[in-house]
This record gives structure tokens, C-alpha cells and sequence, in this order.
């Protein structure tokens, strides 16, 4: 049996691409922000396993379908793999906002599934994303919540409850926190 691995989680929308009001329901509306997936290249060059974890309840809602969101993640691997980026694998739930569904962000049901499935060893893991959401879940499986001010960050940032420990500009800032924190 291999010893669990940390890993590094990331949001979707407004954290690797621009986030729309509807989430990206085409996928000429995925639009990757700067340095996002040459950040997911320096990860895996370092051998941290990443996966992705995000709310796509616009399949609920009939705006986007199941088939878009895996050409979107698709399109992720693509990109990452012209970094020499790796993702483990998508996560992806479509319950409705507000229905309180163990998958669906801020519960962490995505994150132990991944942490399941590929030996993540969450204490040791972070989970980056722009929304509180992302934070909650974080800290509900474990792992270290970062937040990113590209997307919905700066709102996030501005929210009550308690304030953000890590909090970067981007993902490609977030990441050369994590690679130095971790040499
Ligand atoms: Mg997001």
C-alpha cells in the first residue's frame, strides 16, 4: 500500500478560467486566466498531483450540459499538457445551490471522493479557489483553503466571517507559495 499523497485542488471558474455569471455554459466562453494552467505545469514538474473540484449546477439548471463541461475539461488538460501539466482527475457537482447536497461546495463530499480515489492525503493538501464556498469546503475536508482574488475573489475577500490566512493575487501566485512553502 503507497502512503497518502499530498495534493493540490483546484476550483474551476475564476480560478484556472475567467468566471462568467452562468458559468461557462459553451465552450467558446472559456477564456484561461493568465499563467493558470503554466501554474498547474510548475505543479506537476514538482510532483504534486492536482484535481479538479467544481460546482457546475447550471446542468441542473438546463443551462449548460454534461457534455460541455467534459469538452471544458478537455480543453483544461489540453492546455495544462502543453505546460507538461497533469490533472488527476474533474470533480464536478450539479446539485442546485442551496440544496444543502454533501457534493456540491461548501460541503466536501468532491474533495474526499478525490482524496478516496487517488490516496490524497488532505491534511497536507490545499485546496485553492475564489469563492468562500471553496473555503469552507477546505476546511471541512481538511485541507488548507487558499483563495485567489482573480473571479469572484475580491467579493470573497470582502464577505464576512473570518478573513482568509492565504490569500494571493492569482494561481500562479498561490502556486509559487505552495512549491516554496513546501522545499
Ligand atoms: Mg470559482
Amino acid at each position: 500500500m503507497s502512503a497518502r499523497r499530498p495534493a493540490v485542488l483546484l476550483d474551476r471558474d475564476g480560478t484556472l478560467n475567467e468566471n462568467l455569471p452562468q458559468g461557462v455554459t459553451r465552450a467558446g466562453e472559456f477564456v484561461p486566466i493568465p499563467g493558470a494552467f503554466e501554474a498547474v505545469g510548475r505543479l506537476t514538474a514538482a510532483g504534486w498531483p492536482v484535481s479538479v473540484i467544481t460546482n457546475q449546477s447550471g446542468i441542473s439548471k438546463g443551462i449548460v450540459t454534461r457534455e460541455i463541461v467534459e469538452a471544458v475539461h478537455a480543453r483544461c488538460r489540453e492546455l495544462a499538457a502543453a505546460h507538461g501539466g497533469r490533472f488527476d482527475a474533474f470533480y464536478y457537482a450539479d446539485d442546485l445551490p442551496g440544496s444543502g447536497a454533501p457534493r456540491r461546495k461548501p460541503r466536501p463530499g468532491m474533495i474526499l471522493e478525490a482524496a478516496a480515489d487517488h490516496g490524497y492525503d488532505l491534511f497536507r493538501s490545499y485546496l485553492v479557489g475564489d469563492s468562500s464556498r471553496d473555503l469552507l469546503a477546505a476546511r471541512a475536508a481538511g485541507c488548507t483553503p487558499v483563495l485567489v482574488l482573480t473571479g469572484r475573489g475580491r467579493e470573497a475577500l470582502a464577505a464576512e466571517g473570518p478573513a482568509p490566512e492565504h490569500v494571493f493575487e492569482d494561481l500562479a501566485a498561490a502556486v509559487d507559495w505552495i512549491l516554496a512553502r513546501r522545499s
